[in-house]
């Protein structure tokens, strides 16, 4: 079950996909965290990554092909995974649907979270990381508008796409987002194994 949490930065994506990675019990890859914890160890692909990320510009598309597909060896992945900040072109988006048909999964849902402009900029500014001061978020939701936010149209092409309104209560935020993704066949609550040590 891959799910693409879509959407500006500062919708709330990160907070929300930590809650539905938990409720799906699935894993989470959030390319801004590998990012962040690739430039704090100073691994080669941090050392690549660091003018992009603190000048707030996308990383290159084939740095972000390494991390994500690192992270797609995880033993988890293939269980399912709540995609956060990834694709974010359309070349990632490309990519992504090779490295998922290599692996046999395909994207089940992609939800978009609307959040208008400026309770966005007063939620990052509010966050207070490096890479929130008010020029940078602004450059950032500039790129988002440019080279992003066209993926929407081509997912909703492709049958793939909800939108959910993502400003309230967090965990009302999250119940519309299993509504939302409900139709693809996700369950709120994994089933527990039975299949194991029963007598
Ligand atoms: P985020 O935590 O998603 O806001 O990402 C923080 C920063 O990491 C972004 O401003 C970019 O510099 C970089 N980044 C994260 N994900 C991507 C991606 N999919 N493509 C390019 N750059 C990314």
């Amino acid at each position: 079950m891959i799910i693409i949490l879509f959407g500006a930065p500062g919708v709330g994506k990160g907070t929300q996909a930590v809650i539905l990675a938990e409720k799906l019990g699935v894993a989470h890859l959030s390319t801004g965290d590998a990012f962040r914890a690739a430039i704090k160890n100073q691994t080669p692909v941090g050392v690549l990554a660091k003018e992009f990320v603190d000048a707030g510009k996308l990383v290159p598309d084939e740095i972000v092909a390494r991390i994500v597909e690192e992270a797609m060896e995880g033993a988890t992945f293939a269980k399912g995974c709540i995609l956060d900040g990834f694709p974010r072109t359309r070349a990632q988006a490309d990519a992504l649907d090779t490295m998922l048909a290599a692996k046999g999964l395909h994207i089940d849902s992609v939800v978009n979270l609307n959040v208008d402009d400026s309770t966005i900029i007063s939620r990052l500014l509010q966050r207070g990381r490096a890479d929130d001061s008010e020029d940078i978020i602004r450059h950032r939701l500039d790129i988002y508008n440019h080279e992003t936010a066209p993926l929407l149209k081509f997912y909703s092409d492709k049958g793939l796409l909800t939108s959910v309104d993502g400003i309230g209560n967090v965990e009302f935020v999250n119940e519309r987002i299993l509504s939302a993704i409900a139709p693809s066949g996700v369950q709120a609550h994994p089933v527990p194994d039975t299949t194991s040590d029963q007598a």
